[in-house]
C-alpha cells in the first residue's frame, strides 16, 4: 500500500508533507483491500456492531461510503459549512494548516446509534474530535475511528481520549 500513497512536499502550505491517496483510489486491488480492512474494524464475530458510518468531507466520503455498504449500515456525510441543505449541528476547530468548521444534519443520526467514523488520514485529530462532537450532539455514540493512515508524529490520538482508533498504516 505504501507505494500507492505519495508524499507531496509543501502542500497545501510550505512545511507540510501531504499524503496523496489518489493513486491508491485509482488502483482497484488497493482500493478494495483498504475498504475491506476498514470495514473489518466495524464488525466482530457476531457481525457489524455499528448502526451508521460517518465520513468527513471530502476524502472520508470515498472510503466511508463503501465501508457502510460492506457493513450493511447507512452512510452519513459530515460537511464543510453551507453544503448541507437542512438543519445542522456545527463545530469549529483548528487544523494542521488553518481553521475549519464542520456540520452534520441534525436528523442524520438516530439517538442511540453506534457510529464508526471513517477518514483517510488522522493528523492532529481535530477533524475526528469535531466529528465526534457532532455525532454526540445528534444523540449518537462514536464507538470507533477507522483511518487509512495515521500521522503518529502529530499525536492526534491524544485528542480523542478513550475513543478506539485503528489505522491501517501509521507513519
Ligand atoms: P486533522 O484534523 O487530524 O489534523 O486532519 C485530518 C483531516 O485533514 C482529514 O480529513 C484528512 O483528509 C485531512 N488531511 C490532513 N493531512 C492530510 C494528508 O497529509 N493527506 C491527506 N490525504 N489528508 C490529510
Amino acid at each position: 500500500m505504501a507505494r500507492l500513497v505519495v508524499d507531496v512536499p509543501d502542500h497545501p502550505t510550505p512545511g507540510v508533507v501531504f499524503k496523496d491517496i489518489t493513486p491508491l483510489l485509482a488502483d482497484h486491488d488497493g482500493f478494495s483491500a483498504v475498504t475491506a480492512a476498514l470495514a473489518d474494524l466495524g464488525r466482530d464475530a457476531a457481525g457489524a456492531f455499528v448502526d451508521k458510518v460517518v465520513g468527513m468531507e471530502a476524502r472520508g466520503f470515498i472510503l466511508a461510503a463503501p465501508v457502510a455498504l460492506a457493513l450493511g449500515t447507512g452512510f452519513v456525510p459530515v460537511r464543510k459549512p453551507g453544503k448541507l441543505p437542512r438543519e445542522t449541528h456545527e463545530v469549529a476547530f483548528s487544523l494542521e494548516y488553518g481553521d475549519a468548521t464542520l456540520q452534520i444534519h441534525r436528523d442524520s443520526i438516530t439517538p442511540g446509534d453506534r457510529v464508526l467514523l471513517v477518514d483517510d488520514v488522522l493528523a492532529t485529530g481535530g477533524t475526528v474530535a469535531a466529528t465526534r462532537e457532532l455525532v454526540e450532539a445528534c444523540g449518537g455514540t462514536c464507538v470507533g475511528v477507522a483511518v487509512l493512515m495515521e500521522l503518529g508524529f502529530l499525536g492526534g490520538r491524544s485528542k480523542l481520549g478513550d475513543l478506539p482508533v485503528s489505522a491501517i498504516t501509521t507513519v
